[in-house]
């Protein structure tokens, strides 16, 4: 119904108004008065924007640059994106507040990366022993999570859109084996987020080294250990090189959500359609990215495993149980200081206490061993 009238709203419009260049879509008449001055055809937007990741980067880098491309050819070029990798405009994990006050438009990223500003930031990224990237797209698209991630970015005049996900993650390469949680003690390692504190409840050092840097840390003992991404983008860091084991599962990072930041007030005074056309870029980026890495990581598994003659390794199940505790403790002591954090988790755990029971009988029922 709601279609029908839209569409008779577009071609009434449309009839009236196309000579001159502009279009209302529907709504009421002061609306679409409104709307007429905003929606012009002859307007190219030029945005800027910058990402948390190096220049050229493969999947997440490159999955901007074509993301850019999409919104061009949707709107019929009137709406241009550069995508500039870190440090390229602004130092990497400048961007939330580029686009908070204006300087760029729009940033991708991780939630993750603006723990220090927003404490309760990383549960739209990963929360350790948390949901999937299954379950974290679920929560957010269609279980009420964008509403809380909105009301947490309002107040910096940003809006997130979920733009990408890694799918699961490994636990990390090790130059030790890890067979108790002793083996965390002292251990230097390169992990983010909530994983870090993990870890260091554990006795580990988590250390905040970025993607380009890890592999000559590595290399020169800077740290001893560090957990990535997973297997393909791993193997094309070559971190099979400098470090001997490969653990999983990434407890840590079950399935990471990568955001789009926008300037909210930007994003409001662009025309309805480009609007939607970014949304829709976000969704499209979110699945691709998902697709690349879940189609790709079995294949550079096989190349670890087999080539390389990686040794693939489980963390034992005493270590999974202690980390899992230190887990809970870790986001006990958050929620207990930080009010939006306890907000977020609490609607968190709530929806993670009904999607459980659902993916125990579906999802982790098909592929148990028969
Ligand atoms: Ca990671």
């Amino acid at each position: 119904m709601q279609n029908k009238k839209n569409r008779r709203g577009f071609l009434r419009t449309g009839a009236s108004a196309a000579g001159a260049g502009v279009l209302a879509l529907s709504g009421c008449k002061s609306q679409r008065e409104e709307k007429e001055v905003n929606i012009n055809f002859n307007k190219t937007f030029r945005w800027k924007m910058t990402t948390t990741w190096p220049p050229n980067f493969p999947v997440v880098g490159e999955g901007c640059k074509m993301m850019a491309e999409w919104v061009k050819k949707m709107s019929g070029g009137r709406m241009e994106i550069t995508v500039y990798g870190g440090g390229e405009l602004i130092p990497a994990l400048e961007g939330f507040d580029a686009v908070s006050n204006g300087a760029v438009e729009m940033n991708h990223g991780a939630a993750y990366y603006w723990a220090g500003k927003l404490p309760a930031a990383p549960f739209f990224t990963a929360v350790p022993f948390g949901m999937n990237a299954q379950q974290m797209g679920a929560w957010i698209i269609s279980g009420g999570g964008a509403k809380l991630w909105e009301e947490l970015y309002a107040p910096y005049d940003l809006l997130p859109i979920i733009c990408g996900n890694t799918g699961s993650q490994m636990g990390g390469w090790f130059n030790k084996e890890i067979n108790s949680i002793e083996d965390l003690k002292g251990l230097k390692m390169r992990i983010p987020g909530l994983g870090g504190k993990v870890l260091a409840k554990a006795g580990g050092t988590p250390m905040l080294v970025s993607g380009g840097e890890i592999y000559t840390n590595l290399e020169r003992g800077v740290i001893d250990a560090t957990e990535w991404i997973g297997p393909y983008h791993d193997y094309k860091m070559g971190f099979h090189q400098v470090a001997k084991y490969y653990y999983y599962p990434g407890w840590h990072e079950q399935g990471p959500v990568l955001e789009l930041i926008l300037n909210k007030p930007k994003f409001l005074a662009l025309p309805e359609d480009l609007q939607e056309i970014v949304r829709t870029a976000c969704l499209r980026l979110n699945r691709w990215m998902m697709a690349e890495f879940d189609a790709k990581n079995g294949e550079y598994l096989n190349k670890l495993v087999h080539e390389e003659k990686v040794p693939l390794k489980a963390y034992p199940k005493e270590v999974m149980i202690a980390l899992k505790n230190y887990a809970k403790e870790t986001i006990a002591e958050l929620t207990e200081t930080d009010a939006p954090s306890r907000k977020v988790y609490t609607a968190f755990k709530e929806f993670q206490s009904v999607i459980n029971p659902w993916m125990e009988i579906s999802e982790k029922a098909f592929f148990q061993d028969i």
